[in-house]
């Protein structure tokens, strides 16, 4: 006999999937919208690799944790920093399992596809008579999404004196912010219109207007409007042209994170991808009070550009992490009780997923694809063309974590990124992997992914967090 839609036989065989908002109590409600907005505040704090540094070690700070060179041996409950060149770090709680039988790691990164400045940015266009700053984007953009909307330049200047000189322009009220212009639709027919939608606008055409005005002091400069901006910048920061040359300036939307929707279920801001998850492990790992196993939560720069460089998750950064807490358990610890502290370790690579679009939903494969609302998303691989380049996480392992998500109550669901030729992508995951550990992905979902604004849910936050604590506290 058939069965009818809803049926007992149904409920026990089928997956449940059900809209989160309609399953939490009040006091779960307020939880999420308090918790919503300290993630606002630390989107607009904290919007570059080294901000999130500086971020993560102030909070930590305040919930216990030590720098570990200060520390000479470590016990059960200690909590310490490791951080590595100011653009990645990690976070440890010592737990009373001995480390040797594994730890409980969650990773995320905390770069967020931008535009950097090149080396040699600034110029001035004799015709138009503007002073302009030549970009170098950083990670897949859309180009044409960052024309016309106000930026700001955070990072660093290393002046010939040795002196590091932060740089934060554009966030404060009273600041003025920079801008990319684009083209005025009366004119574009010819020079834009046929070109494909990614060529929109190209990388080179990616110029900041910084100044319009040339130096009236100055009689007999041959580059007038360049010199003011050299002359404002050498005032504010003691540097010269060349000290440009030894900076990190990164161009960033100077737009605040905001609550999107009518029912405020929703948080836009730049960089959710994946400064969700670098939030979230944190906040979990903070809160983490006697684990059984030890906990380390690391923090990767470079993940856009491949993972690659001194900070990210392809350098030696979670083997010297490891060891420098290991040592500092068993002074004569073997190589082999190293190895075999990762390889029994289980992870989470903690990044977000793509949210299904509600107008482009023919690139989603609807059965596997995550929706806003529904939970953190497990996702067994990513990859492209045939799961290229996939971590491929093992049967037990995810079954480990769903099993633990569902008798904790954490909403989840499942999902790849989309339709199998439609395209792909990567985490830290497969870098994880290396050490022969069992790593998923699981992270909220993302609409509007490496975009300067992008949006996440609500309560998806929420459960991330909760969903990264518990997995840190679980046996
Ligand atoms: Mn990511
Ligand atoms: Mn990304």
């Amino acid at each position: 006999m058939a069965e009818k839609k809803g049926s007992k036989l149904e409920k026990k065989l089928t997956i449940k999937q059900e809209n989160s908002w309609l399953t939490i109590d009040k006091k779960q409600e307020k939880e999420i919208y308090t918790f919503s907005e300290s993630y606002k505040n630390f989107l607009n704090v904290a919007k570059t690799e080294r901000e999130v540094v500086d971020f993560v070690i102030a909070t930590a700070t305040k919930h216990g944790f030590k720098q570990i060179e200060k520390t000479k041996k470590l016990k059960p409950g200690d909590k310490v920093i490791v951080t590595s060149m100011k653009k990645n770090l990690a976070l440890a709680v010592i737990g009373k399992t001995p480390i040797e039988k594994g730890m409980k790691i969650l990773t995320s990164h905390i770069d967020s596809p931008r535009l950097d400045l090149k080396q040699k940015p600034l110029y001035e266009d004799k015709d138009a008579e503007l002073a302009l700053f030549k970009t170098h984007y950083y990670g897949g953009i859309k180009k044409y999404q960052w024309v016309n909307i106000p930026l700001a330049i955070h990072g660093v200047i290393s002046r010939a004196d040795g002196k590091l000189i932060d740089v934060n322009i554009g966030e404060d009220p009273d600041d003025p912010v920079l801008v990319i212009g684009d083209l005025l639709p009366h004119l574009s027919r010819k020079a834009q219109g046929k070109r494909e939608l990614f060529e929109g606008i190209k990388g080179e055409e990616l110029r900041l207007i910084v100044g319009s005005r040339p130096l009236k002091t100055e009689k007999d400069a041959k580059r007038k409007l360049k010199l003011n901006i050299l002359n404002i910048l050498n005032k504010k920061y003691g540097i010269v042209e060349e000290d440009l040359i030894s900076a990190e300036l990164e161009v960033v939307p100077a737009l605040p994170s905001r609550d999107v929707g009518l029912d405020r279920s929703l948080v836009g801001g730049y960089g959710h991808d994946d400064r969700v998850c670098a939030f979230t492990t944190l906040m979990a790992t903070c809160e983490l009070k006697n684990p059984k196993r030890t906990a380390m939560t690391l923090f990767f720069d470079k993940e856009e550009v491949g993972s690659v460089g001194a900070t990210g998750a392809q350098s030696n950064f979670f083997e010297l992490c490891a060891g420098e807490i290991l040592e500092r358990l068993t002074p004569k610890y073997k190589y082999s009780t190293l190895k075999r502290a990762l390889a029994t370790s289980r992870a989470i690579s903690a990044d977000v997923a793509a949210g299904m679009h509600p107008v482009f939903k023919d690139v989603y494969e609807k059965q596997n694809a995550a929706k806003l609302g529904h939970g953190v998303v497990i996702c067994k691989y990513g990859g492209a063309r045939g799961k290229q380049g996939a971590n491929d996480a093992s049967a037990e392992y995810v079954g480990e974590i769903r099993a633990l998500f569902n008798k904790k109550k954490i909403p989840w669901q499942y999902a790849e990124l989309g339709k199998v030729d439609e395209g792909g992508g990567g985490t830290v995951a497969r870098f994880i992997a290396r050490y022969n550990l069992n790593v998923v992905d699981c992270g909220p979902p993302v609409i509007s992914m490496h975009s300067p604004f992008e949006i996440v849910s609500k309560i998806d936050l929420y459960f991330a967090y909760l969903a990264y604590k518990e997995f840190q506290l679980a046996e």
